[in-house]
This record gives C-alpha cells, sequence and structure tokens, in this order.
C-alpha cells in the first residue's frame, strides 16, 4: 500500500515510462471518465509539450526536479498562466491567468506538469463540490455521493487517478474534508508555512494551498516541494527548506497521539467506530494514547464562519465588473451571495465589532485549547468529518451544510497543521483519520499517517 507515487516517480528516472506516456495516460483517462465525474473544468493545452520538454532533459541526464515528469492538478483558484482561474463562479468564467503563483512556480521546477484546472465549490464556499457554477463533481471512491469540497475536482482527480497528484486550498477544511470523502491523502499545512501567492482568496487569515495524493509519500512530496519562505511574501515562516520524505519511515514507537471525547459527542457513531480502528492500530503500532481535553471545541464552527465571512466580504469588493468583467453579486450563486451578505453584515462600524470581535476571542481560546493539548502529545487523531457524504442533489438547509465543518475549522482557528489519510469505510463510503499537529508538526503528522498507510 502507498507505494503508487514513488513506483511511478521511480519507472519515470529509470525510462520505463516516459513523461510523455504518463501525462498521455492521465488525458486519456480524463477524456474517458471525466464526463461523469466532473473533476477539471479546463485542460492545459500545452501539458504534452511541457511532458516532452521534461523527457528531453532526462535523456540529455540534465537536472530534473523532484515531481519529474507527474502528472498535476491545480484547483481552479490558484493563478497558472494562460488558463483560467474561474473559481468555478461565473464571476471570473473569463479571467485567464497572466502569472505563477508562487507554489506553482515551484511545482513547474520540480519537473511537475500541470494537466489542468481542477473543479471546485464557488470561490471555495461550500463542503460537497455542489456550489460550483459549472457543475457537481461525482464522488469516483462512492459514486452518486459528494466528494466534498470546496477542493471537490481535486479529490475526484486523484482518487479516479486522472492525474497524480493536485494543488488544492484548505481555509476551513477545503483539502481534508474532500480527502476523506474520495478515501485519498491530504494535508493542510501550517499557517505560513507555503507561499499564498496567487492564490485567489477565500478568507486571507485561513488560507492555505496544500496537496492532495494517493498516498502519503506523495503528500509529503508536494509538500516539499512547494514549502518554505518566499522573500515577497512577509505572510511567509523564515524557513529555507524543509524535509518530510527523508523523515517518513522512522517508527513511531515514541508517539505520544492524543484522542478526545468531544469528536464521539459531534460525530455519526459509524464513523467513529473505524476512528477507533485507526486508534488501535496506531497503539499496536507502539505509539502511547493519550486522552485530552478539547472543551470548546464544537465553539470554532460559528467562529470560522463570522470572521470567514467578514474577510470574505472584503475579499470580493474587487469583483465589481470594472476589473474582472462582472459585480460578483450579480452572477453568483445563493452560499457566495449569503457570505458576502453575512460578511457585509458583520462587518458594519454600529456592529462595534459585536460578532467580530467574539469570534475572535474564540480563535483565541481554540488556539490556547490546543497548544495545551499538544504540549501533552504529539499529534491528535479524530474524524475528519461528522457524518458521511450526501447523495448527490440532496437538500441541506446552509446550517446542515455548514455542520460537515465541525471537525476541520478548529485547526484552522488555532493555526496548525492536520493531515487526512483513510482509516477505513463505512458501507464501502471512505472515512478519513484527521491527524491534527503542532505549528510545523508537518513531519510527525507524515510519520504517523505513513506509518498507519503500512499497516493497512
Ligand atoms: N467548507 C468550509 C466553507 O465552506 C471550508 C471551505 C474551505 O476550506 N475553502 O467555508
Amino acid at each position: 500500500m502507498g507505494r503508487e507515487t514513488l513506483e511511478k516517480l521511480d519507472a519515470i528516472r529509470r525510462g520505463e515510462l516516459s513523461a510523455v506516456e504518463n501525462v498521455q495516460q492521465a488525458l486519456e483517462l480524463i477524456k474517458k471518465q471525466d464526463k461523469q465525474v466532473k473533476a477539471f473544468i479546463e485542460l492545459n493545452p500545452h501539458a504534452l509539450a511541457e511532458a516532452e520538454a521534461i523527457d528531453r532533459k532526462l535523456k540529455r541526464g540534465e537536472r530534473v526536479g523532484k515531481l519529474a515528469g507527474l502528472a498535476i492538478g491545480v484547483k481552479s483558484n490558484i493563478n497558472v498562466t494562460g488558463l483560467r482561474a474561474t473559481c468555478a463562479s461565473r464571476t471570473l468564467e473569463n479571467y485567464v491567468s497572466t502569472y505563477d503563483a508562487e507554489a506553482i512556480r515551484r511545482v513547474r521546477d520540480a519537473g511537475g506538469v500541470i494537466v489542468g484546472m481542477n473543479n471546485m465549490d464557488e470561490f471555495a464556499c461550500g463542503s460537497s463540490g455542489e456550489t460550483s457554477a459549472f457543475s457537481p463533481t461525482d464522488n469516483p471512491a462512492a459514486p452518486g455521493h459528494i466528494p466534498g469540497g470546496s477542493s471537490s475536482g481535486g479529490a475526484a482527480a486523484v482518487a479516479a487517478g486522472m492525474c497524480d497528484l493536485c494543488l488544492a486550498s484548505d481555509t476551513g477544511g477545503s483539502i481534508r474534508n474532500p480527502a476523506s470523502h474520495c478515501g485519498v491523502v491530504g494535508i493542510r499545512p501550517t499557517q505560513g508555512l507555503v507561499p499564498g501567492h496567487g492564490l485567489i482568496e477565500l478568507a486571507v487569515s485561513f488560507d492555505q494551498i496544500g496537496p492532495l495524493a494517493p498516498d502519503v509519500y506523495g503528500a509529503a512530496l508536494m509538500l516539499e516541494t512547494i514549502a518554505g519562505h518566499n522573500p515577497n511574501e512577509c505572510t511567509t515562516l523564515d524557513l529555507s527548506s524543509v524535509n518530510y520524505l527523508d523523515k517518513l519511515n522512522i517508527k513511531i514507537e515514541s508517539i505520544r497521539v492524543g484522542t478526545s471525547p468531544k469528536f464521539s459527542e459531534l460525530t455519526d457513531p459509524a464513523i467513529i467506530k473505524v476512528i477507533d480502528g485507526a486508534v488501535e492500530k496506531l497503539r499496536d503500532l507502539g505509539a502511547e494514547i493519550v486522552e485530552v481535553e478539547l472543551p470548546h471545541l464544537e465553539k470554532g464552527l460559528s467562529a470560522y464562519y463570522v470572521i470567514m465571512s467578514a474577510e470574505f466580504f472584503s475579499a470580493t469588493r474587487k469583483f465589481d465588473g470594472r476589473k474582472y468583467g462582472r459585480r460578483i453579486e450579480e452572477v453568483c450563486g445563493d452560499e457566495v451571495l449569503r457570505r458576502i451578505k453575512c460578511g457585509e453584515y458583520i462587518s458594519r462600524k454600529e456592529q462595534l465589532g459585536k460578532y467580530y470581535q467574539r469570534a475572535l476571542q474564540v480563535r483565541t481560546l481554540l488556539r490556547r485549547e490546543f497548544e495545551e493539548a499538544l504540549d501533552r502529545v504529539d499529534v491528535i487523531v479524530g474524524p475528519t468529518v461528522p457524518k458521511l457524504p450526501h447523495e448527490l442533489g440532496t437538500k441541506l438547509s446552509p446550517a446542515e451544510m455548514r455542520a460537515y465543518d465541525y471537525l476541520t475549522s478548529p485547526i484552522s482557528l488555532a493555526g496548525t497543521c492536520a493531515g487526512v489519510i483513510k482509516a477505513g469505510d463505512v458501507d464501502g463510503i471512505p472515512v478519513g483519520l484527521q491527524v491534527q499537529g503542532k505549528v510545523l508538526g508537518e513531519g510527525t503528522v507524515l510519520r504517523v499517517m505513513h506509518a498507519l498507510e503500512a499497516v493497512k
């Protein structure tokens, strides 16, 4: 289990599989399956030519990066020169990027070949993929069900093998939630680890670019590629480089794994059963299981929605019809409009910060609670989503939809990192374990996930 990415990279480096063949396979699979799955909004017309360039370098024995020849999908809120960054919205339907996001620049430099732009919830607002202005995405791991969101297309594309790795974004759970529903690996990096330059924001104080991958190796590889300081971005952490791959195989015997009874209070018992099974596996691997308290975990969701809406409202003011063609309020879907209205209300002067201040207090509270808990343990494990993905087309109230974010939004508020790996399934529907780590604890999170992957 979990050797897919490494084996493919080896095959490319040894010349058994060319970059062109690999990209061609991805494009063929997209052609065959994507009419049904709808994981991509646009394909890169230069993908094969870019793969050819990698093959030429390989033939000449020139330096190729660590992603050499892999087929990469990109969420449609990340700028890639010449491709549309629509955010799956009519607002930006005709917006063609004129530059590469810093993370994209790093992916290209490492030899990754961008095959296309992934479908998503409109402006990353949603947990199901159904708010996309173009089409909902199907879940290849549980057909007929939502793939989760907002990085719906990326998770579905990886699950279906339509690309090797994806770049996505996580604000309140958008990498972790679809990773769980689609049975793939995803990581929300620590705030500031990965440059956000070139990401069209939902809520800038939460947004993080991160990987979706079929296995832990792939997620670690992509994270290593995109992480690290960007001198042009004062919000990135001052780290020159990171190294996760070398440490993936270190045993987890000495690791302390936290669990919290809070999780089961909020989660479907069938999901908890799967999660408990994963905790037992970690115990068998020698980890010490310790119970931690997260007394105010459930308060995170509303605080997240208040802060996110206020920031989103502000971020959308530039879509006033003058620069990008369309005024957002005139063409966006209901969920985006709801958030703009809500954000506008929260931000009014006469509120005197009534909602916003309180939400910031909860943010501080949760940050402290996680800090205290993570002082006692190396990681905290639990479910990713409180319920199983609904069937496509089921009508949910906004509150029911938001409830998907109960377990992912707290880590966004705390500003630390978390990874998701499949722990098992309920009636064939994947269930992901969320491994929540310390600030810059990605290496440990990846090691725990890697150990678990090996015993599946
Ligand atoms: N589902 C959450 C929301 O709708 C998170 C979205 C995200 O992380 N982009 O806001």
